[in-house]
């Protein structure tokens, strides 16, 4: 996995109603790439539906993730977004064997972080490290320019022609109520910055155009096509990003790589609220930090709170919701950390019916890999571990004899390996005191 730059590690809650808001087409229409068949099926923001996953080299997954945007610490609503994506790419990689190309861009020089600067005395240079990174990003609005696809105002900022770099489909969805930057120099109230001038105070670099910085949107496809090419399997972000970020970052990405769909599959995650319609965010200031959570809660709480429902849904974050997490948390634990008794010889192994919870192991295998391969339903499969454990629990307090049932240790610790090991590919690891050391080393 590649981090790009000073990338923040986040730490690794349920479902209320999926984003009612139709994301008809901003991102164009979606056509079924050529390439290798994975097994997957994953919901595609651009085709609005579950698609077979293809990709163009067998086996390897190019993916870009929209990062976050640095100046105040981070909160849980960002944590759930990044854990969410760090789902997938552990299933992609441990369960179906994928090679996940995965860079993640930080957003390090825009307005809010600016302003921070400002308030917080930090010196300009700290910022100005980017200055190499920003060269390439000057190449990108110059070459655009040179296609006619943006173009200088008086003043000095570049904007994107949305009427000739946008496709029809996606130009249908924008108002022009929707103009972020009012500037009367602007040809289409729609256009986009890609390299807006410097305020006073503000930290600047030198442009053929101004003395400037570059536009939120252009920072993403930069570093995207600067790493891959003008190739990309997939491309994620949180919901609140599809628009107008995505449909910037794919209009502008096209035009420059004189291609017809840049990033094949658009993954987006739901977003943590706090109530109906009401998401976490630094700007509502209603956020919870990560420090502030893991006062009372482990890190595998918050895994299994995201990984409770599907990573396309907004989820509610209240005591109720962190409370079932917290339950499964504790079935888990107790479960693996019983079992290792049996395991070590500590408790005497039952004598139950193997051949009939080997089978039910089988199945839940199977049922698994299904659930994961379509749309990485994390949700059910927690659930299908949950049931086994509650299948082996019986077992253990079966007190029938017959002639016909042997010791049970093989199949139950083969339940309690299998449990643990999908919980580790999922990123959460229980802790066991009694646990012995199985690894050798030479
Ligand atoms: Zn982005």
């Amino acid at each position: 996995m590649m981090w790009f730059s000073r990338m923040k590690q986040t730490l690794p809650l349920l479902t209320i109603s999926f984003n009612s808001k139709s994301y008809s087409s901003y991102l164009g229409k979606f056509k079924s790439p050529q390439g290798y068949e994975t097994g997957l099926t994953i919901y595609n923001s651009a085709a609005h539906k579950k698609v077979p996953f293809i990709l163009k080299n067998k086996g390897i997954i190019t993916w870009y993730m929209c990062g976050p945007t640095v100046y105040a610490e981070s909160h849980i609503g960002h944590a759930c977004c990044y854990v969410k994506f760090d789902i997938l790419r552990r299933i992609m990689e441990n369960v179906f064997g994928l090679n996940v190309l995965l860079l993640m861009g930080i957003t390090d020089i825009d307005d809010k972080i600016i302003k921070k600067s400002i308030e917080s005395n930090l010196s300009i240079s700290e910022i100005s490290r980017m200055f190499e990174f920003d060269f390439f990003k000057d190449m990108a609005a110059m070459r655009l320019i040179e296609k006619d696809f943006a173009y200088v105002t008086e003043k000095g900022n570049v904007y994107f022609k949305v009427t000739k770099g946008m496709s029809a489909d996606i130009l249908s969805e924008i108002s022009e109520d929707n103009e972020t930057i009012i500037d009367p120099l602007k040809k289409d109230k729609r256009d986009f910055v890609l390299w807006k001038v410097a305020k006073e105070n503000e930290p600047f670099w030198a442009s053929p155009w101004c003395h400037g910085r570059p536009g939120w949107h252009i920072e993403c496809s930069v570093l995207a096509s600067k790493i891959f090419g003008f190739h990309l399997d997939v491309h994620s972000g949180g919901y609140d990003l599809l628009f107008p970020h995505h449909s910037n970052e794919k209009s502008q990405s096209e035009a420059y790589h004189s291609c017809s769909q840049w990033g094949n599959y658009w993954l987006h995650a739901g977003l943590l609220q706090v109530g109906d319609d009401i998401k976490m965010s630094k700007s509502i200031e209603n956020t919870i930090s990560i420090k502030e959570f893991l006062r009372e809660n482990s890190v595998n709480d918050f895994r299994i709170f995201c990984l409770q429902s599907p990573y396309r849904k907004n989820m509610l974050y209240c005591s109720e919701t962190l409370a079932r997490a917290k339950d499964m948390h504790r079935k888990f634990h107790n479960f693996i950390n019983e079992l290792e008794l049996y395991s070590n010889g500590e408790l005497v192994s039952p004598q139950i019916d193997e051949d009939k919870l080997l089978s039910k192991l089988r199945s839940t295998e199977e049922q698994v890999i299904s659930l994961f391969a379509d749309d990485f339903n994390t949700g059910q499969a927690l659930l299908c571990l949950t049931d086994l454990i509650d299948v082996v629990n019986e077992n253990l307090q079966s007190t029938i004899e017959t002639v016909t049932f042997k010791d049970g240790i093989t199949a139950i610790s083969a339940c309690s390996n299998y449990i643990d090991k999908t919980l580790e590919v999922l990123g959460i690891k229980i802790i066991c005191k009694k646990k012995i050391n199985r690894d050798f080393y030479i």
